[in-house]
């Protein structure tokens, strides 16, 4: 499953039957990156082929879990992934050229799609930090770490993925933290520093198969937390800064 509106990405192309345009907005993405845009007129079947994985031209429905969801077995869309194996290269340089990433912010309410009720509670940040996510970060599911104010830092996986109530226009970040907590946190500073990149967003065929998805991830993020060059972060000052109220960077 895919938290956090980890919308466990959906390639949503099932309906793509007619000709279509869709545009981007202009995302600001802090001081040293220039607003950019992309835009993408796709006319016909082979046009269809070059689109972006995570691209949908309707908001997917919620679904619990990472961002993508479930795709409808009878549908078009990609069939779903499950094959092991390092992500494309174009997502995993896009995502790791931006890493380690540290982020701070208030925790929200999410889209209450049911992560927590599925064991998987996934922690959102306010618009403000996602807007100035690096606008070439990869969408997909990272790994880290993460505390809740000045408490304990605990391993994380993350999603990062387009929010379908926004119109897939915006991204949502939301973080599960593997930890378990006597009670929720929102209105307290999250923490992250975001290490590694598992995979893309991608298309499942069932909650089980989405649910199973989300266990994989969390299994390879607690390995590769163990490994020293991710291990090192725990310790990192970061953690032990004065709280500011937002923080985005390197
Ligand atoms: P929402 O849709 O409001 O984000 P979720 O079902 O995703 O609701 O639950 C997220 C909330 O659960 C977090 O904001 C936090 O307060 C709480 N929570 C409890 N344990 C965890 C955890 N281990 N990781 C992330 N959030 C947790
Ligand atoms: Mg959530």
């Amino acid at each position: 499953m895919s938290y956090c509106g980890f919308f466990w990405v959906s390639g949503v192309r099932r309906f793509c039957r007619a000709p279509f345009s869709y545009s981007l907005p202009a995302v600001t993405v802090g001081r040293e990156c220039p607003a950019v845009s992309a835009r993408l007129v796709a006319r016909g079947p082979r046009a269809l082929q070059n689109l972006p994985p995570s691209f949908s031209p309707f908001p997917p429905p919620p679904t619990p879990g990472w961002p993508g969801g479930i795709v409808a077995l009878s549908s078009t869309a990609a069939p779903p992934d499950s094959s092991p194996g390092p992500p494309p290269e174009s997502e995993a340089s896009g995502a790791m050229k931006h890493l380690p990433y540290f982020c701070r912010g208030e925790v929200v309410r999410g889209f209450g799609r049911g992560s927590k009720q599925l064991g998987i509670p996934t922690a959102n940040f306010p618009e403000q930090v996602v807007d100035n996510l690096p606008s070439d970060l990869s969408t997909g599911i990272y790994y880290g770490w993460a505390s809740v104010g000045d408490g304990a830092v605990h391993k994380m996986v993350l999603s990062i993925g387009w929010n379908p109530y926004y119109k897939n226009t915006k991204k949502s970040v939301e973080t599960h933290i593997i930890h378990t907590f006597k009670e929720d946190f929102y209105g307290e500073i999250l923490s992250i520093v975001i290490t590694g990149y598992i995979r893309p967003e991608k298309n499942f065929s069932s909650l089980d198969a989405l649910i199973s998805a989300i266990q994989d991830d969390i299994e390879e993020a607690k390995r590769q937390l163990d490994l020293p060059e991710h291990l090192k972060f725990k310790e990192d000052n970061f953690f032990h800064m004065p709280e500011s109220k937002i923080m985005n960077g390197h």
